[in-house]
């Protein structure tokens, strides 16, 4: 019997937020994502086995891990200034 098992990777942009850079000090969009990997057999994703979130800065492109809270909280700080 043959199974193919692999993995996909996918990018969901969860919000914007816009403060200063770390890397370029510029006030500009950041572009908080989550990035999921998930198993995939025949090409059908099963499960998820990871879920990661950064931010990314559109001005430098300058890349910061987020932990699972602090990408919530941006996307709440997100909502209250809407
Ligand atoms: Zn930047």
């Amino acid at each position: 019997m043959f199974l193919l098992f692999g993995t996909s990777a996918r990018q969901a942009l969860l919000t914007v937020v816009v403060f200063a850079c770390r890397f370029c000090g510029q006030a500009v969009d950041q572009q908080v994502v989550r990035r999921s990997t998930r198993v995939t057999l025949f090409f059908v994703p099963l499960l998820t086995v990871s879920k990661r979130y950064h931010v990314q800065c559109t001005n430098c492109g300058g890349v910061t891990d987020l932990t699972r809270q602090q990408a919530e909280h941006a996307q709440e700080w997100a909502a209250r200034r809407g």
